[in-house]
Parts: structure tokens; C-alpha cells; sequence
């Protein structure tokens, strides 16, 4: 097939062999791809090292690291010479407390400058960097701490306050909590960042660690359950080098900005290291999502390559073409999404509004990087999660009738043809491979077979190889004999002009097993009517056929997780009357 981009061509500053997409597959090697790669003076590798240092050494000393924009829209920026100075201050002052190599160091800050400086100074330190998202209650924040065995927390005075010293008794191994700002109040039990770091040595060097070194703990967003604590390690820097050149276009003169927080994996992977490997400029905006402000970002910081996530893209949706028309978004050159299914109709939207596609890529907090993607260089298949990148091996293994991965003899099988979906899996080994789940080995192996990494996804792969997401194992309805993806009935409902958004699920059902049913987020201005669920319904049917919703529930506040996914689960223990499970990452409602 002709591997042709659509969009605005981003081709002049691509590398050649990524319009070959075969032959890149065929010529990748990992050992080759780690030579962009600098490695610590003294061997070994370090994820800040890379990110900062090596820059801070050489002609991008100058150069902006980090663009910050703050709740006023004042922006503030750093070097890497400058970055480079304050992380290695926040490393010897690691150093001073006592921390050592593998302790946990946690963050709990919104997304100011020195959660940036925490983060990589406590990589350069050597330590095992866990963030947490700063909106997180007091119980979630207890759990992991615990899990995690914190030995530091980073935070505000604040979230201190209102979030931690209620619940510091019960984190024992917590042996110090360092506040920004200047202040360390009158209680003495924690320690305030500006005075220490002044008195911190300035460059004690960065810590000997080597690939296989853990470097960060990253909780899942508890779609399906409670949250896993995946375990990554520093060697995973060169997959978030390459993938990010690869499936997000990204260049040294970038201004990038990943709308994900860094207490989620992607907000780390690329909103903090990915972007600083390659010397660009990353832009952070300390807001939440606000339509108005966002386009002004894109806008006023000129940036060129925008990571973001579906429910975001669906909520510009809602507000309709002009106000993105208002917007001077020249400057952007690629648009991607992560996160959740990318509904055809917003990859057309974006074709439409910024005359770019939107560029699906599918990975999860285990995978570390972007594994599947629809990337720069080849055609955008619209509802489609895209090819493996290069030096990533995928394949859709049958499953038995439980919908478990067909294990022979502990051998596991392809399904046969491409119209069958099975589960998503990966050959295991890629630098980003999540190496444990924290304190749970157990599950850890239940997620191998036979050299495969079993995502949990379910997926089919069509004739040229592009994967179609079709729900999580646990999501997928068994309805009259069809197997049904939630996403695929959401992404139909999606083209009707009154749904904004859809959540769906199965229900228990004496005839058919399952029925589907869906709960509806309506557009701005259209009223909830009986007419209009009827409309639905019958829009649905003509769509879809056997496989379309029987129920329609109208739902202004569909739940979703903080790192912006629809929480199926819930939805569907609220209908059956189940136990809701662990809430600790349900968003309030918005
Ligand atoms: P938990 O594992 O705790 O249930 P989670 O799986 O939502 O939470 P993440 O690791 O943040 O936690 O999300 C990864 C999952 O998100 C993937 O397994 C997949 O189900 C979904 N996902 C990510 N990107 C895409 C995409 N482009 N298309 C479809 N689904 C996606
Ligand atoms: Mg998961």
C-alpha cells in the first residue's frame, strides 16, 4: 500500500526512511537508535542526565527548557543551563538528607517549576521518582505513599495542610517532606525547599545509575480497579527519545506542549522527559482545561507539536468551529491524542479545524512509551490506533471462550484472520517495559506468555497491519452472539449532532446475555427529551444493526478518571447497584 500522509505536510524536516514504513521496521535496532543517546560521562545512564545535562554541556545551554504559564498567564521560563543548575541543587540536597540510591521520592505539586526541579533533581540523585496527581484526597495519597514506601514527599505548604499532615502518622517510612516556598511554619515537622536548597551544595554530580536502575513509580489511572504502581527504569529514556520523534514528529526546535499531568505517565514520559531529551522547549500550563485558554496557549506560545487527550478534543468539539477560528494556530504543525479511544469524528474535526488530522497512538502506563501509532509519516486511518512503531512487535492472540488468551501447552496463538479480535499483546523487551507492579510479583507474571506482554486490550488488526481498539478485556459486551466494543457504539452515537460525548456499557439480560446500553452526554444547548432518546435509539439502530444500545440514559456528568477516561466500571456498577471499587481517581464532576 502507499504509505502517504494526509494533513499538512510535515515531510520537509522528516527523516527519510520514516516514509518507508516497512523499511524502517525492518532497519530499526534499539542498540543502534540508544547512539542519540548521550550515557553518563563515566558509562551508565540517567534519565535527567539525558533530559538536562547534556544540553546544559553543549550549544543548547541557552535554549528554553521549560515554558511556564502560570494561573495568570504569566509565563516564566528556564534554560537548561538554568534547569540544569537548580536540578542539580535539588539532587545534592537529596544527597544531604540522607536519600539514597533506589528510595522513593514523591511529588504532590500542581504544575509549577518545582515539580519540574523535583522531579529530575531526584532522578539525578538516583532516586525512584513516584508523582502523584496534587487533586488526589488525602486517602489515595495515603495508599500510595504507603505502597510505595515513600521516603520523601515534595509538596506545597498547602496540600501539605490539607492533604498530608492529617495522614503523615501513617506513612512510616516517610522520613522527610520537603514544602516550596520559603516558610516551613511553626509545626517543624517539615522542611521549606527555598533555605535548603540555599544551603545545598551546588554540583555533587550525577548519580552512577545504570538502564536497568529504577528511576520512576508510575500508578495506572484505576479504569478497571484499583491502581497497579508499574515500575520503570532509566534505560526507558531511549524509548521516550525515539518514540517521541517518531509518532509525535518531534524536533529540537519545538515548542511542545502535552496537556497530560505529570502525575500520570504520559505527563512524564512526554510532558516532562520525552520533549527535553531532543533539546525542545516544553510548555506547561498550570490552569486546568479551560477552551478559551487552551486555544490562547496554543496560540500566544506558538506551539507546534500538541499532545492532548480525546475528552479534551471532544470538549473543543462542543464549542463549535469559531471559536477555534479566532485563534492565530498557524504555528501548529502536529496534533496527537492518547489516552482513550479517538473517535473517527474528531481526527475529521481536527482535519477541519487546524487542517491537521489528529494522530491516535495507544500505549499504557506498563508499555511506558507510545507503542501503536498513527505517525507522522504514514496515512491516518481515522478510528484507528495505528501500525507498531519500529522496534516495537505487536500481535492479536486468540482467546477461549472465557476470553482469556488461549494458552496450548503455554503456547499462544494469533488469531487467523484479520476481521477476529483477540487481545492486544506485545513482544516483551523494549527499553520502557514496565520491569514490576510495586509489592505485586504475582501479578506482574500473570501479565506474560510465552515472550508476550498481555495488555488487556482487545484489538483487531486489519489487512495492512493498522490495530482498532475495540475495549478493554474487561469492558467488552457479549450481546445475542456479537461481541461488542464499547468504543465503536460511542463513536457512532458521537456522529449524531446532539451527543457530545457517550459512555457504554453491558447489562445483564435474560435473552440476549448482555444488552448494550448507553449513557449520553448531550451538546451544549439541546435539551434531554423523550423524542430525542427515541431519535437515539433509532439513529443507533440504523447504524449499527444488532449491535446497537437498546437503553438510552441521558447523563450531563458521565465519570471519568482524572487522567481523562471514561470510567465504565462505574457506570455500570451504578446501573447494576454494585460496589463502586476503588474511586480514588474519579474526577469531580465537571
Ligand atoms: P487501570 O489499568 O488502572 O485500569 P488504565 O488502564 O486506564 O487504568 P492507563 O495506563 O493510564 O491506565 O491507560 C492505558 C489504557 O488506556 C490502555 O490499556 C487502553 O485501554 C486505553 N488507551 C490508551 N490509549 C488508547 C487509544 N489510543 N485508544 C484506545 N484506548 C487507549
Ligand atoms: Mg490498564
Amino acid at each position: 500500500m502507499q504509505w502517504s500522509p494526509i494533513g499538512k505536510p510535515a515531510s520537509a524536516r522528516r527523516s527519510a526512511n520514516l516514509t518507508d514504513y516497512e523499511r524502517a521496521r525492518r532497519e530499526f535496532d534499539w542498540d543502534r537508535a540508544a547512539t542519540a543517546l548521550s550515557g553518563l560521562p563515566g558509562g551508565g545512564l540517567n534519565i535527567a542526565h539525558e533530559a538536562v545535562d547534556r544540553h546544559a554541556a553543549g550549544p543548547r545551554a541557552d535554549h528554553t527548557a521549560l515554558r511556564w504559564v502560570d494561573h495568570s498567564e504569566r509565563v516564566v521560563e528556564l534554560s537548561y543551563a538554568e534547569l540544569a543548575r537548580r536540578t542539580s541543587r535539588f539532587a545534592a540536597l537529596l544527597r544531604d538528607l540522607g536519600l539514597r540510591k533506589g528510595d522513593r521520592v514523591f511529588t504532590l505539586l500542581g504544575r509549577v517549576p518545582e515539580l519540574y526541579v523535583a522531579v529530575l533533581g531526584a532522578l539525578k540523585a538516583g532516586c525512584v521518582v513516584c508523582p502523584l496527581f496534587s487533586a488526589f484526597g488525602p486517602e489515595p495519597i495515603r495508599q500510595r505513599l504507603r505502597l510505595g514506601e515513600a521516603a520523601a514527599l515534595v509538596t506545597s505548604p498547602g496540600l501539605y495542610r490539607g492533604k498530608v499532615s492529617g495522614i503523615r502518622d501513617e506513612v512510616p517510612s516517610l522520613r522527610h517532606v520537603l514544602v516550596t516556598g520559603a516558610d516551613a511554619g511553626p509545626s517543624g515537622d517539615v522542611l521549606a525547599l527555598e533555605p535548603a536548597l540555599a544551603a545545598a551544595g551546588e554540583d555533587t554530580g550525577v548519580a552512577a545509575t545504570s538502564p536497568d536502575d529504577p528511576a520512576l513509580l508510575h500508578f495506572t489511572s484505576g479504569t478497571t480497579g484499583t491502581p497497579k504502581g508499574a515500575l520503570h527504569v532509566h534505560g526507558a529514556v531511549l524509548a521516550h527519545h525515539v518514540t517521541a520523534e517518531y509518532a509525535l514528529d518531534l524536533r529540537a526546535d519545538d515548542v511542545f506542549w502535552c496537556t497530560a499531568d505529570p502525575g500520570w505517565v504520559t505527563g512524564m514520559s512526554y510532558g516532562i522527559i520525552a520533549p527535553l531529551t531532543h533539546g525542545a522547549t516544553l510548555v506547561s500550563d498550570e490552569a486546568e482545561f479551560d477552551a478559551r485558554r487552551w486555544y490562547r496557549v496554543l496560540a500566544q506560545q506558538r506551539v507546534n507539536v500538541w499532545y492532548t487527550a480525546p475528552t479534551a478534543l471532544r470538549m473543543l468539539m462542543r464549542y463549535g468551529p469559531e471559536l477555534a477560528r479566532s485563534f492565530d494556530l498557524s504555528a501548529l504543525r502536529f496534533v496527537a491524542s492518547v489516552g482513550e479511544p479517538l473517535n473517527p469524528e474528531v481526527v475529521l474535526w481536527g482535519q477541519e479545524q487546524f487542517g491537521l488530522p489528529v494522530h491516535d497512538n495507544w500505549w499504557q502506563t506498563e508499555t511506558g512509551a507510545i507503542m501503536i501509532s498513527n505517525f507522522a509519516a504514514v496515512e491516518v486511518r481515522p478510528g484507528s490506533m495505528g501500525l507498531p512503531l519500529p522496534g516495537i512487535e505487536a500481535c492479536v492472540l486468540a482467546r477461549d471462550r472465557d476470553g482469556k488468551v488461549l494458552r496450548v501447552d503455554g503456547r499462544v496463538r494469533e488469531v487467523s484472520d484479520p476481521a477476529t479480535p483477540g487481545e492486544l499483546a506485545l513482544r516483551a523487551g523494549w527499553p520502557s517495559m514496565f520491569r514490576a507492579y510495586w509489592g505485586e510479583q504475582r501479578r506482574y507474571a500473570d501479565c506474560f506468555a510465552d515472550g508476550w506482554y498481555l495488555t488487556g486490550d482487545i484489538a483487531r488488526r486489519d489487512a495492512d497491519g493498522y490495530y482498532w481498539f475495540l475495549g478493554r478485556a474487561d469492558d467488552v459486551i457479549k450481546s445475542a452472539g456479537h461481541l461488542v466494543g464499547p468504543f465503536e457504539v460511542e463513536s457512532t452515537l458521537l456522529e449524531h449532532p446532539s451527543v457530545a460525548e457517550a459512555g457504554v456499557i453491558g447489562k445483564p439480560d435474560d435473552v440476549a446475555g448482555e444488552l448494550v446500553k448507553a449513557f449520553v452526554t448531550l451538546r451544549p444547548g439541546v435539551t434531554a427529551s423523550e423524542p430525542l432518546r427515541r431519535e437515539l435509539l433509532a439513529f443507533g439502530r440504523r447504524r449499527l444493526g444488532a449491535v446497537a444500545p437498546r437503553e438510552i440514559e441521558f447523563d450531563q456528568h458521565l465519570p471519568h478518571t482524572r487522567s481523562g477516561k471514561v470510567m465504565r466500571r462505574l457506570l455500570r456498577a451504578r446501573e447494576l447497584g454494585l460496589a463502586e471499587g476503588d474511586l480514588s481517581t474519579l474526577e469531580a464532576a465537571r
